[in-house]
Parts: C-alpha cells; sequence; structure tokens
C-alpha cells in the first residue's frame, strides 16, 4: 500500500494587526512561525483585496471565530519599520483622536511602506576603478582624462556626465577592465562623533537669550518651554544654541515649521551653523526623496530633521530635542483624515521619549499660553531686539468718509510717497489674490457664483477667468451678463492683482511686485521674487499672507494692512485670535534692521476695542484680554470641544444621520458636557456637498471622550451613517 505524505500542519501562530481602512479596529491572521515581530509590516488578504498591514502584537486568542482566520500573504520585514516606542505614540493618538488606527498607523509610513516597498534606501550606480594597466589610456584622452577623474573616487554616471565624461568613453574603460559600474548604497555619514560647530556669524547674546540658551542647555528628561519673543528677538539664535550641546551629546533634534516656513533660507541657517547632515521632510518631496530621508531619520544618519507637520510621525533613531517653530501656525493640525494637531502630539512624544521640547512663537496660541500660565510650560521671554533694530510704530487709519483709490486711502498713499521718496520699500498686504472677489452685473445685479459652492467666484482678470477659491473650479468670464445680457459686468471688493493695478498709476515712477499664489506656481519664482524684493529691484511689494511669513526685508520701513475688517466680525470664536496673530506678523515685517519702521491698519473701524488693544498694547495684552472672554464664555482652552462633521450630496442625508445621533446621544451626557447641533457648516454647501456637524463641548476630556465613544457606538446603529461622509475632528480648529 502506497502510504501518502502527511505534511505536518505548519507551525502557525496569531497576528494582530492594522490595515489602512476606515473601521476603528484591528484585525486577527495566522502566520507561519517565527512570527514577525510588532512594527513589522505583512501583506494579508482583505476582502478580494491584497492589502499591507503593520503587526501590532501577536495575540494567544482571536477575537473572532477561529474558522474565519486566514493566513497572511506574505510578511515584508525582517526588522520592524516601527520601533515599540512609536507604536505606543501611536496607539495613544489612535485612542485619543478616536480615528480608525489603521489610518493613523499608516499614516506614519512614507507612500512607498505603505505599498509594502522594501525599507531600504535606492542603491545607486557608481563607477570606480579596477587594477589595471593604464599605461594603454595613453593615446586615448578622453579615457585617459575619465581614469583621472576616477582616480579621485568612485563617482555617479550623473557626476560624471557633469564634468563631461560620456557613456561611451566609460564604456570603453569596462572593456579594458580598468573600470566598473557597480550598485551601491548611498554613502551614509557618522556624523555623532566628529561634530563641528561653525563660529562664523554666531552672535554674542543679548541678556534675555543669554538667560533662556541656559535654561534650555541645562533642561533634563521631560521639560516644555515656551519661547515668546517678538519677531526679529532672535528666537532662531536660541533654538541654534539650544542644539549644542543635544548634537555633541550625539542625538538628533527635530524642528518643525509651517507648511510656509521651510525655505531654503531656513535650511541654510541650520546647516551653516552645523556642518552634519541635516535632512527635510514636507509634502512637496516625492515618494523617494520620502523614504530616503525618512529611512535616514530611522538609521540615526540624520542628525537634524527640518520638516512640516508630518516629520512628528517620522522615526527616530535617538531624539534630543524638539523645537516648534511659530507653533500657533494652523498648519499643525491636519485638516482631512487622521485629524492630529503636531504639535500636541509632539509634546507627548517629547513626554514619552523624556526629552525637552521648546514651542516659539511671536503669538503663541491661546491654549500655549494658557499651558505657560498654569505652570505646565516654563515661559521664556524676548521682548527686546538685539542691536539698534527699533520696533516698529503702530497707527489705525480711519478709512470712513474718504475717498479710497484701490483700497488706498490718500492718507496711506502721502505715508507711501514719503516713505519711497526716501529710497526705502513700502509692503501692503491684502489676503485676497485675484481682481475682484465678486463679479456682478450693474444691470440686473446678476452675481457669478460657482454652481458648487455657497461661494463667489472670484475675477482674476489676468487670463479673464472666474476662480472659486474653494472648490477650485474655474470658468471663462462670460462676455456679457448670462441673466440680462448686459455687458456692464464689474468687479466688487478688492484683491490683489487689481492693488496691483492701480499702483502703477498711483506710483508709475516706482516698480511693484506682487506675491501671491498666482504668481508664484512655479517653482523657485517664489525665491526669485524674494530675492529681487532684497536686492532692491522692487520699491512697493503687494502680497497675501505668503509675504507675510518669516521673511526679512531690511529696507521696508513702511508696512499696511488695506482690508481685515470682515475677520473683526466673523462667526468663528477663534477668528479674533488668528487676526491679531496675522497682525502682529505682518507688522512684524517692518522695521527690522536699523530704519525705523511704522505699521499701518487701515480700517472702518478705527475704535474697535480688538484693534485698539493690538495697535496700542501689543499681543500680549490683547491675549490676556481675548482670554478671559474665552474663560467667561467657557470656550477652549477653558473647555475641549470634539466635532462630527458630515457630509452627502443631499443635506437630507446628513440630517438623517446627525439628528437621530444627537437625540440618542443627549440623554446619555454628563452635566460636563454639552452637545450643540446639529447645524450646518458656515459654508453649508462646498463642491457640491452638504455639510453638517455637530458639536461636542466639555469641561474636562475624559467626559469627552467617553462622550465620543458613547456617539460612536451609537453611530455603528444608523443605518443612515452608511449613506454619508462623516469624521470625528478632536480639537477641532476651525468650526
Ligand atoms: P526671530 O526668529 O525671533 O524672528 P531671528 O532669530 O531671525 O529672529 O533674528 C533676527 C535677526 O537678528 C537675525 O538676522 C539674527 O541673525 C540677528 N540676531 C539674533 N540674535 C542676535 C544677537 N544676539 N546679536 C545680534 N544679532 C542677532
Ligand atoms: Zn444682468
Ligand atoms: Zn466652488
Amino acid at each position: 500500500m502506497k502510504k501518502s505524505a502527511i505534511t505536518p500542519p505548519a507551525a502557525q501562530a496569531l497576528l494582530r494587526i492594522v490595515l489602512p481602512v476606515p473601521l476603528r479596529r484591528e484585525f486577527d491572521y495566522l502566520c507561519p512561525l517565527p512570527l514577525p515581530a510588532p512594527g513589522c509590516r505583512v501583506k494579508v488578504p482583505f476582502g478580494n483585496r491584497t492589502l499591507v498591514g503593520l503587526v501590532l502584537s501577536h495575540p494567544q486568542q482571536a477575537d473572532i471565530d477561529m474558522s474565519r482566520i486566514k493566513p497572511v500573504t506574505a510578511v515584508i520585514d525582517n526588522t520592524p519599520v516601527l520601533s515599540e516606542a512609536e507604536l505606543q505614540l501611536l496607539a495613544w493618538a489612535a485612542q485619543y483622536y478616536l480615528h480608525p488606527p489603521g489610518e493613523v498607523y499608516l499614516q506614519a509610513l512614507p507612500t512607498l511602506l505603505r505599498k509594502g516597498e522594501d525599507a531600504g534606501y535606492k542603491p545607486v550606480e557608481i563607477w570606480h576603478l579596477l587594477e589595471g594597466d593604464s599605461s594603454t589610456l595613453s593615446r586615448a584622452i578622453k579615457q585617459r582624462q575619465a581614469y583621472e577623474l576616477l582616480q579621485q573616487g568612485p563617482m555617479t554616471p550623473g557626476e560624471l556626465a557633469a564634468r563631461g565624461v560620456t557613456s561611451a568613453t566609460l564604456n570603453a574603460l569596462a572593456k579594458k577592465q580598468l573600470a566598473e559600474k557597480r550598485e551601491c548604497l548611498p554613502d551614509r555619514i557618522d556624523w555623532h562623533s566628529h561634530i563641528h560647530i561653525n563660529e562664523d556669524g554666531k552672535p554674542r547674546l543679548t541678556t534675555e537669550q543669554a538667560l533662556a540658551v541656559s535654561l534650555l542647555q541645562q533642561a533634563g528628561g521631560f521639560s516644555p518651554f515656551l519661547l515668546e519673543g517678538i519677531t526679529g528677538s532672535g528666537k532662531t539664535e536660541v533654538y541654534l544654541q539650544a542644539m549644542e550641546p543635544v548634537l555633541k551629546a550625539g542625538k538628533q533634534v527635530l524642528v518643525m515649521v509651517p507648511e510656509i516656513g521651510l525655505t531654503p533660507q531656513t535650511i541654510a541657517r541650520f546647516q551653516h551653523r552645523f556642518p552634519l547632515p541635516v535632512c527635510t521632510l514636507h509634502s512637496a518631496m516625492n515618494e523617494r526623496e520620502r523614504l530616503d530621508a525618512w529611512l535616514a531619520c530611522k538609521d540615526g544618519s540624520a542628525a537634524i530633521v527640518i520638516g512640516t507637520r508630518s516629520a512628528l510621525l517620522t522615526p527616530f533613531a535617538g531624539l534630543g530635542l524638539i523645537i516648534i517653530d511659530e507653533e500657533h501656525d494652523s498648519s499643525f493640525k491636519q485638516q482631512d483624515g487622521f485629524r492630529y494637531h503636531a504639535r500636541d502630539l509632539a509634546l507627548l512624544r517629547a513626554r514619552m521619549l523624556n526629552i525637552p521640547i521648546v514651542l516659539g512663537s511671536a503669538t503663541p496660541s491661546f491654549e500655549s499660553l494658557h499651558n505657560a500660565a498654569s505652570g505646565k510650560y516654563q515661559l521664556l521671554t524676548l521682548s527686546q531686539r538685539p542691536g539698534s533694530a527699533t520696533v516698529a510704530e503702530h497707527l489705525l487709519l480711519d478709512s470712513r468718509h474718504v475717498q479710497l483709490e484701490a483700497g488706498l486711502s490718500p492718507q496711506l498713499q502721502q505715508l507711501m510717497a514719503e516713505e519711497l521718496e526716501k529710497g526705502n520699500q513700502v509692503m501692503l498686504f491684502l489676503n485676497r489674490r485675484g481682481y475682484a472677489p465678486v463679479l456682478l452685473c450693474h444691470d440686473c445685479g446678476w452675481l457669478a457664483d460657482c454652481e458648487r459652492c455657497d461661494a463667489h467666484y472670484t475675477w482674476h482678470k489676468s487670463g479673464n477667468r472666474l476662480h472659486c477659491h474653494h472648490c477650485d473650479h474655474q470658468r471663462a468670464k462670460p462676455p456679457h451678463c448670462p441673466q440680462c445680457g448686459s455687458l456692464q459686468l464689474v468687479g466688487t471688493g478688492l484683491g490683489t492683482e487689481q492693488v496691483e493695478q492701480a499702483l502703477a498709476m498711483l506710483f508709475p515712477q516706482y516698480s511693484t511686485i506682487r506675491i501671491d499664489r498666482d504668481n508664484t506656481r512655479r517653482k523657485g519664482s517664489f525665491e526669485q521674487h524674494l530675492e529681487g524684493i532684497r536686492a532692491g529691484k522692487y520699491q512697493i511689494l503687494i502680497g497675501t499672507q505668503m509675504l507675510a511669513k518669516g521673511h526679512h526685508f531690511p529696507d521696508v520701513t513702511l508696512v499696511a494692512m488695506l482690508d481685515v475688517d470682515g475677520a473683526l466680525f466673523a462667526g468663528d470664536f477663534r477668528a479674533a485670535e488668528r487676526l491679531a496673530q496675522l497682525y502682529i506678523q505682518v507688522a512684524g515685517r517692518a522695521g527690522r534692521a536699523s530704519k525705523p519702521g511704522r505699521v499701518v491698519l487701515q480700517t472702518h473701524h478705527p475704535d474697535h476695542a480688538l484693534l485698539q488693544d493690538l495697535a496700542n498694547q501689543g499681543y500680549r495684552h490683547f491675549a490676556q484680554t481675548a482670554l478671559e472672554e474665552r474663560h467667561q464664555a467657557g470656550l477652549p482652552p477653558y473647555s475641549y470641544q470634539a466635532l462630527f462633521r458630515c457630509q452627502a450630496t443631499q443635506g437630507e442625508a446628513c440630517r438623517e444621520f446627525l439628528v437621530p445621533l444627537a437625540q440618542q446621544l443627549i440623554p446619555a451626557l454628563p452635566a460636563t458636557v454639552l452637545c450643540l447641533g446639529p447645524f450646518s457648516a458656515r459654508m453649508e454647501r462646498k463642491a457640491g456637498q452638504y455639510r453638517y456637524q455637530m458639536l461636542l463641548q466639555a469641561s474636562n476630556r475624559r467626559d469627552l471622550a467617553s462622550a465620543c465613544r458613547r456617539a460612536l457606538a451609537i453611530t455603528d446603529t444608523l443605518a443612515a451613517a452608511r449613506k454619508v461622509r462623516w469624521s470625528l475632528d478632536m480639537d477641532p480648529q476651525e468650526l
């Protein structure tokens, strides 16, 4: 009798993993031994797809019926791509934000790793010399030159091409067995043992700076600092000197900057002081660049990492200090998907790693001021500018009852003329690009409205188009009114394009540059414009927010904000805080060097308390008053909020989901939690979607979290939940 071969069941055990699916749960799979460690990636079948998942643990028992458990398709990593500490951070984040864990964990991985790519550097091709008799090259001049070049060390084909060496020449050398092309990993510099600090350009610290630096350098373990320093007070110098002992100890430093702050100038400043591997992480990098930078953080070959929001989720071999510059900036909060706040998670990360963290700003967020006042953060203050730089004079210009020309009052034009005549630069700030924010028919009142949003199109005269700034929809400007046929289509309101045009008429002898998203789209054009401004090519600058942040223009002596009145009466309770931050930021552009500066705010409400406070008393005073108001009203940071957002192509579908959710939730809430809504978003329809929301507000975080969990449990029972797109936003920044 023939014996059939019995294959013993392969030794297998359970894996608990997370998958990139919008479900608030983990998944169990079977895997042959030895099991991949937590933090390794696996490929698994899911429905009729194969997904890349991340191993969290090795459970003894499955959370579903064993017969339904499937085996993994493949194990991708031998060693974890995320360490225990990073897994712990992400587990905490998933809990705190009550977000589907798979989306949280996988957010920490570069796209290529999410797709299952090897967690390794891409090998590069290099040419190097082989042992051999090079005397045969005496007559082949090109080959001789290439040979001599390679005697200095191996080079990539690109480097050789840049020096005029063709591949034909190289192939000829290869044929003679004098050189060969080989793949190898890029050089990783071991910087830890030979740290050099460039003393060139290192200033003598002011007393305030010296105090801040010494407190930071002595900080051991988890210690959060708020560095509140007026624009130009030398915060960056404080960061640089605080980094010294950390780098000398061979530890890495993470510097987080807002989206718009990551300029070549910023990077150059760090690189100049520390000739060490500096690596950047931001959204404009391609997938491969991101993965390589991510690996350099993880394996420790990057000493300094400068990055935007997502850099916070990157693994580090040995992080010793976190710096968050412009900590109040709203770009640190992710506005879709996993809506985390990088500053808040950075604090958690610093606590877990037991390292210091510095939050720096000229206009700290109210949350941070509150934390400093309550003693959670140590406050460091820089109230003066080093050297001879003077602090600007602030003026409120009443624009009531005066004839404005493209938004400029005669008084402002007069001030501009005075500065321009002295050879100084003038900067005008208007946070609205395009020609006019509204196009209307003079005869019948027709308005050019976006079909997909509750919003007007902005008229862009250059290109003769209408552009919706909310959904990005564009169309040609109609030649006549679609309603009555009139040719009298006129723009109302003011955009940067219009001001630029008017300036050319008002100040024809001076050249003007406009800086906004429309004319800085081309890569490098923003930098080019900035260069032109610094070189004095332009005398008048007109721009949006882009111009307001972080750029130093020593010859600007007059800064004017043309129209911020809208923000004074916006419904969002954070609007005043944002306006104040913007105002101070813009004001910071004036009088940075030895020339005294003026800051002008043109307004129809010169008596408004907020503006008076800002212009006469400064940000700190304003913040104290505004914080007191928040306290009275029980608003954050004196309470905590969570927002259920919902959208659908029909408003009715949103209400069918949110109304029963609120109805079932409210009776179960403790007295500490308020439920507001459902109500429509400020702009009800955007990009064809109706948007509704429900706000929970609580006096303490624990009650807020349990109310949210209860609400999430209710959503599981509502069939209407599947007909809409909804999400939960913890600590929403925009209501
Ligand atoms: P902030 O980041 O607070 O706006 P910066 O760090 O950019 O300020 O400093 C503003 C300018 O002052 C920079 O040109 C910087 O080199 C210079 N600076 C900083 N500290 C000193 C100092 N102690 N003495 C002289 N110049 C300084
Ligand atoms: Zn009309
Ligand atoms: Zn639109």
